[in-house]
């Protein structure tokens, strides 16, 4: 994992520190309402909309990465940088874990595809360790 900037010296307004503060602070994958209700406690009066938008900025300006699997809301991850996930089909517990690829199927997927392959990313699906006890 790269080492991560410290919050104060991004320059960013109180509001982008506090979200972002959030999203690294929390052990799981957030979702835009679980981030305002946190970012509500540190900033009682803090709207819905600056908490979106500041995830936008935050996203584009490559601090925090947005993972969706395509049903359900997105939910931001404090590493920005690629990396793949375990997802828990029961509790829905996300868990990063960066995995090599090997070439062979890096290469078949774009074939296979026929896309031009700019990144891919892993997710494994499964029971969490609490879930398969
Ligand atoms: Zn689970
Ligand atoms: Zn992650």
């Amino acid at each position: 994992m790269s080492s991560r900037e410290n919050i104060k010296d991004l320059g960013l307004t109180k509001q982008r520190e506090v979200i972002l503060q959030v999203i690294r602070e929390a052990d799981e994958h957030l979702t835009a309402n679980e981030i305002f209700d946190k970012a509500k406690q540190l900033l009682p009066g803090i709207s819905f909309a600056t908490v979106y938008n500041s995830l936008r900025f935050l996203k584009e300006s490559g601090h925090i990465g947005e993972i969706s699997f395509g049903n359900g809301a997105s939910r931001f991850d404090a590493m920005a940088s690629r990396h793949d996930h375990a997802l828990c089909t029961k509790c829905g517990k996300l868990v990063d874990m960066e995995i090599e690829l090997p070439n062979e199927v890096i290469n078949f997927a774009a074939q296979f595809s026929k896309f031009k392959l700019e990144s891919i990313e892993l997710t494994l699906r499964g029971l969490c360790p609490e879930c398969s006890k």
